[in-house]
């Protein structure tokens, strides 16, 4: 599915075989390693590792005001030889993914998601100055024309990601879910026409927000959720960190829990830039 294109970008943002002869080398150490081996290695070709993933834990805000994740610890070092929690969680909470399946019939769950859709060239629409003023603010087709007027044309296979200033509120429950008197939250997300946009005259394989949801607070209807997933793309939630990665040129790893027949799950999500 990752295009000739895609295939080239990943190559050149990882360097994966430089990456890990450079690796072995300097594991190994210098004389334990065949001189033409050193000088073959290059260096990588991304020089910082940003990770866009929260800490998660039973106080992180949930779209259902419920915990997220609770753990229980079942084996003890001291006791049993041995550190070991239960978790059950929340599949939509923390930091991410939503599959197709989560708001369709018969789309992909998540271990159907191929492994060369989850590494893909990462754009970032910066809206917290709109943000910081509307906090319903909904990301549209103009804020996409002008990431467009001051960079490029969206790569081919890419992740548009929203960074809506949200994930510094991160810690108080309050203004992150926004949630008034009658139980309506308040918090960024993508404007269906800007999810309809891209799905129509782009192609980009991955919608994300630093926020809840893809949708704004108080949608009741869905709408981007109901148009992007069942098309067969997937979507972040709850991202971290987008205002330390540049708007154009990052390099988004996808780190997804590969659980079968899952809706979508907790993702650790890397930015190679
Ligand atoms: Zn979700």
């Amino acid at each position: 599915m990752c295009v000739p294109g895609c295939q080239e970008a990943v190559r050149h943002a990882l360097s994966r075989r430089g990456f890990f002869k450079g690796a072995l080398a300097a594991s190994f150490g210098a004389t334990a390693v065949a001189p033409e081996i050193a000088r073959a290695a290059p260096a990588r070709s991304f020089t910082s590792v940003v990770d866009l993933t929260h800490t998660m834990s039973p106080d992180f805000p949930t779209f259902f005001g419920v915990p997220g994740i609770e753990m229980d610890k079942k084996f003890d070092l001291k006791k049993d030889g041995f550190n070991l929690y239960w978790w059950r969680i929340v599949e939509h909470a923390g930091t991410h993914l939503d599959a197709p399946i989560h708001f369709s019939e018969a789309g992909a769950t998540a271990e159907k998601i191929s492994a060369d859709t989850l590494v893909v060239p990462l754009a970032v629409v910066d809206v917290a100055a709109k943000a910081a003023h509307n906090p319903d603010y909904l990301l549209t087709a103009e804020d996409l024309a002008d990431w467009e007027t001051k960079h490029h044309r969206l790569p081919d296979n890419c992740c548009v990601a929203m960074q809506s200033g949200w994930a510094q509120h991160v810690g108080n429950p309050v203004k992150f879910t926004g949630k008034d008197g009658s139980g309506v939250f308040h918090f960024p997300g993508v404007s269906p026409q800007a999810a309809e946009w891209l799905m129509n005259e782009r192609n980009v394989v991955g919608l994300a927000v630093d926020t809840l949801s893809l949708d704004h607070g108080p949608s009741k209807d869905f709408k981007v959720h109901y148009a992007w997933l069942p098309s067969g793309r997937w979507g972040l939630e709850n991202v971290a960190n987008l205002d330390k990665v540049p708007p154009s040129g990052a390099m988004l790893v996808v780190g997804l829990a590969k659980v079968k027949d899952a809706t979508g799950g907790p993702a650790r999500l890397i930015a190679l830039v």
